[in-house]
């Protein structure tokens, strides 16, 4: 199989078009079809010579994922399901504006990305590794997500303007959609380059936000790179009993080493951290809870996302009352955390954490 051409940097093109004896100006053109202009075929490079075409369609694929599924409306959230070139499926979800994660209400738009096939890591409550692992997704393939949701959602003013240059859809990015980012970490960071740099996506790395369910050395390798993205821990307890309860991972990183990797990812990069905290009835929605999450958001200057759990066929959770919810979230505030609750957007269209791949796998087989 060849290698897409969208798993590639400017500089890695740089090489390969100078070991062509290629001019520079060339890499730029075609960087222009690639990400702004977003076209899906070689033959609409207009302005690059037709050998070259010939030469770069011998060399690299150039792959768009199918979109086998679209569900949610213009103005609420979108989910997007795709199917790639071996069959695998993955999610996307477009959400318009995400308060929660970044502060302020506006009509900007935050789109939700996978990063694996199924997941590894079994997270009690999740969807998304109910089926295991399959296997990590390449760096086009991550990138692919945000270029075909931007098609998509762009495809009428394409045609009403008529212009090649259309207007991006994608504001922010949250890596929180299926498999654990950090656990596919060069393709990842490959990807995020990639939709970070001016002449790709251009999304600026503080808009985008990397979710891990805790891999510590990771978060600390993560901290050494020059990038300043944000990172959200699925924290989902605040002590070693309910998150292991919960979390296998919890196991080979426990709390204490989990919190020291924070810390060293907030001492390198300043107040970058939200604490994802899935509330579960009978679970981790006791006010006793509230205290070791309170000291711990503390410690790391990190905000505190609560999430009532969503209902995942097959799986025994439930979601708190949402007075229990409204309750839990008032005690953090009296212990000075910087909180919020989510007022879910998209449950309707089974837009949390897998479901509707899971659901479509299985009319897949029935069929
Ligand atoms: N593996 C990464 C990214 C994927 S999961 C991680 O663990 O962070 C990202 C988020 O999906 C979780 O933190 C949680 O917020 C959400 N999630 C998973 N299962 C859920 C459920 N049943 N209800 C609500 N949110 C869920």
């Amino acid at each position: 199989m060849l290698i897409d051409i969208k798993s590639l940097t400017r500089e890695d093109l740089k090489a390969r078009f100078k070991a062509w004896d290629q001019p520079e100006y060339r890499v730029n053109q075609l960087l222009r079809w690639l990400y702004p202009r977003r076209v899906t075929a070689w033959d609409a490079m207009t302005d690059l010579p037709g050998p070259l075409r010939e030469r770069l369609r011998q060399m690299y694929s150039l792959q768009t994922p199918e979109l086998l599924r679209k569900q949610g409306s213009r103005d609420a959230t979108q989910k997007f399901l795709w199917r790639l070139h071996d069959h695998s499926l993955v999610e996307s979800v477009l959400i318009p504006a995400n308060p929660a994660l970044y502060g302020d209400a506006s009509d900007r738009q935050t789109l939700c990305i996978s990063t694996q096939v199924g997941c590894a890591y079994g997270c009690k409550f999740c969807a998304s590794g109910l089926d295991g692992w399959k296997r990590n997704l390449t760096p086009d393939e991550i990138v692919e997500q945000v270029l075909a949701v931007e098609r998509d959602v762009t495809s009428d003013k394409w045609q009403v303007t008529g212009k090649q240059i259309v207007p991006r859809a994608v504001d922010n990015l949250v890596v929180m959609g299926m498999g654990e980012p950090l656990a596919n970490y060069e393709n990842l960071l490959a990807a995020l380059r990639i939709l970070n740099a001016p002449w790709g996506g251009g999304i600026g790395a503080r808009k985008i936000t990397i979710s891990t369910c805790g891999l510590a050395p990771q978060i600390r390798r993560l901290a050494d790179e020059p990038e300043q993205f944000r990172l959200a821990i699925s924290l989902h307890g605040a002590t070693d009993a309910v998150r292991n309860r919960i979390m296998p991972v919890n196991r080979k990183y426990p709390l204490k080493e989990l919190v020291a990797a924070c810390e060293q990812y907030q001492a390198k990069k300043g107040r970058m951290l939200t604490f994802e905290y899935i509330l579960i009835a009978g679970v981790n929605d006791s006010m006793e809870q509230t205290r070791p999450l309170a000291i711990l958001a503390k410690k790391l200057f990190a905000k505190v996302n609560l999430i009532p759990c969503n209902q995942i066929v097959g799986l025994p959770w439930q979601r708190p009352a949402d007075d229990v919810c409204e309750a839990f979230l008032a005690a953090l505030e009296r212990q000075n955390v910087a909180a919020t609750l989510r007022r879910e957007k998209g449950r309707d269209i089974d837009a949390a954490c897998g479901q509707l791949r899971l659901k479509t796998e299985k009319q897949l087989l029935k069929a």
